[in-house]
């Protein structure tokens, strides 16, 4: 089969990969429909993270069952299915509680390579959740987004408390970011501020749900958000960036009770104790447990309630993977479909 491999930062390149087989008896293979390049795939593309020789590249997966081991009950072949970064039985007392992320058997995705024709998936039954049946090919892009950035943008929201009558405000204009926004206007926040300097994203952020938009950042778009919530700062605040600039953002940007959803994977974030100490805010987030999220936004797409594939604003067969990497590099894209 073809898949993307990184080599080194700024070379990715589409070559012959050994084609996956069930390894285990709860292992599936899914052949994909599609695949998409994600904000964090950057990291090691910017050489922030380290490549450590060639690794396959994605985590991001739709697609059909084409094979099952010999323990897998709930999902067949020809099964339509989504699933997460993390790989998740979906039955031990972590998952049970909802953090299937961090499930005591969770595997990371990205491992294995979203970004090739055929994906091995560990715990099919916990880790992946089957459509009712096959999608028009208008949903795949939704679907897709589910897989991750809906599912981190909605747990980003939910972790802030984002509900009726609540002033949410999210840091951070990516993907999931804009995501995070059409969760809290599923969840009935009564305002959600986007923090966003680029007229297209800031575009898709009106049209997901946003009722204000600050282009400031920093102390100043703190000092905005401060404005616009009489001098209290918000009840909810997503962090969907993960720098320190940012996460420092969410947090002034919180009223004292108010609650910080933090979802950017954090590089280099150090949190000052005595600021944190008298901000009086609540704290929640990591990799999202997307799992938990998938049947009900899964029900959402298909039902057409909500449309989170506008988010790809580029479109690439996935021979041209490099491109859609560096698109997402100089934001020329907010997120790259890789189709097959
Ligand atoms: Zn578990």
């Amino acid at each position: 089969m073809r898949g993307a491999v990184m080599h080194a930062p700024g070379d990715v390149r589409v070559e012959k990969r050994e084609d996956p087989k069930i390894l285990a008896p709860s292992d599936a293979i899914i052949r994909l429909s599609a695949t998409c390049i994600c904000g964090s795939d950057l990291w090691p593309w910017r050489g922030i993270d380290k490549v450590h020789g060639p690794s396959p590249m994605g985590h991001e997966y739709v697609g059909v069952v084409e094979q099952i081991g010999s323990e897998v009950k709930t999902i067949k072949v020809g099964d339509f299915v989504v699933g997460s970064f993390f790989a998740s039985d979906n039955t031990c007392e972590i998952c049970q509680a909802g953090y299937q992320s961090r499930c005591v058997h969770a595997q990371l995705m990205g491992s294995e390579g979203a970004q090739a024709e055929l994906l091995h998936v560990p715990m099919a039954d916990g880790t992946l959740v089957a459509t009712p049946g096959m999608p028009d090919a208008d949903l795949v892009p939704s679907l897709l987004a589910a897989s991750d950035v809906l599912g981190t943008g909605w747990f980003g929201a939910v972790a802030a408390e984002a509900g009726p009558g609540k002033t949410v405000a999210v840091v951070g204009d990516g993907a999931v970011g804009l995501l995070a926004i059409l969760a809290a206007k599923q969840l009935g926040a009564e305002r959600i501020i986007a923090m966003s300097r680029h007229e297209s994203r800031q575009k898709l952020a009106l049209e997901f749900g946003a009722t204000d938009i600050i282009d400031e950042r920093g102390d100043a778009g703190v000092a905005k958000i401060k404005e616009l919530t009489g001098g209290l700062g918000a009840h909810s605040v997503v962090e969907a960036v993960g720098t320190q600039e940012s996460m420092m953002q969410a947090i002034r940007s919180t009223r004292p009770g108010g609650h910080v959803g933090y979802v950017g994977v954090s590089h280099g974030v150090e949190l000052p104790g005595e600021e944190l100490f008298f901000s009086g805010v609540h704290l929640h987030g990591g990799p999202a447990p997307v799992r938990r999220f998938l049947p009900e936004l899964i029900d959402l797409i298909w039902n057409r309630k909500i449309n989170p594939g506008k988010v790809f604003d580029l479109e690439l067969p996935l021979d041209q993977a490099a491109e859609g990497y560096k698109a997402m590099d100089e934001r020329r894209a907010i997120k790259v479909l890789l189709h097959l």
